[in-house]
């Protein structure tokens, strides 16, 4: 987990709500709190809100996903209905992008990614200008999520401006992403440690 607070200005009145996606999916190292990815916080109350609330780890206060940030993504983008969780990212992204903000694209649901047309639309806006994105995937407990760079992958598709065809090659994707061996993750000692 990163945290992005004093870099992204968050969408007015906007609100977790009933999401708590990044208190499942993500890997979290913290003073008082270490979690692997995919596995859900075991201060999640049954009620899905934080058990630890209002004195969270700061980490967990200071963390937004791209959602929070964006003001034309619609509601319907919040992680836990969209099924993806979006991200600002700034991976080491291969050259001409190396150095670039871009989004990592956490697919939740695999079975949605065919028809998600609003994916495909946001990926191909992305993609035409130059913003690198990567696509992750991968729900097993305590791995990390294998990811696939779509800025290559999905050039011709979006290029033709047919969003079956960008949403076919996000598939493609994540099905790549699938059949990659996963790292990992056991806890030792208080921390992560790749096996
Ligand atoms: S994934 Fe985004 S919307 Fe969901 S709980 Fe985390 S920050 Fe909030
Ligand atoms: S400590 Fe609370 S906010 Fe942080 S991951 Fe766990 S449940 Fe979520």
């Amino acid at each position: 987990m990163s945290t992005a607070e004093n870099t992204i200005q968050l969408v007015p009145k906007r609100k977790c709500g009933g999401c708590n996606v990044c208190c499942h999916s993500l890997q979290i190292e913290t003073t008082g709190l270490v979690k692997r990815p995919n596995e859900r916080c075991h201060n999640l109350s049954k009620g899905g809100k934080c058990g630890l609330y209002p004195d969270w780890p700061s980490l967990c206060q200071e963390y937004f996903c791209a959602w929070r940030a964006l003001p034309d993504l619609s509601d319907e983008w919040r992680p836990d209905k969209m099924n993806v969780l979006l991200e600002f990212s700034q991976e080491n992204f291969p050259p001409p992008f190396s150095g670039r903000t871009g989004f990592r694209i956490t697919i939740l649901d695999k079975s949605r990614v065919r028809s998600n047309y609003k994916l495909a639309t946001f990926v191909a806006s992305q993609i035409k200008n130059g913003v690198p994105c990567i696509l992750s995937y991968g729900n097993n407990h305590g791995e990390n999520p294998a990811t696939v760079f779509l800025n290559v992958a999905l050039q011709r598709a979006v290029m033709s401006g047919q969003n079956k065809a960008i949403s076919q090659e996000i598939l493609k994707a994540v099905n790549v992403c699938e059949k990659m061996p996963k790292q990992k993750t056991i806890i030792e000692d208080g921390k992560i440690i790749d096996v």
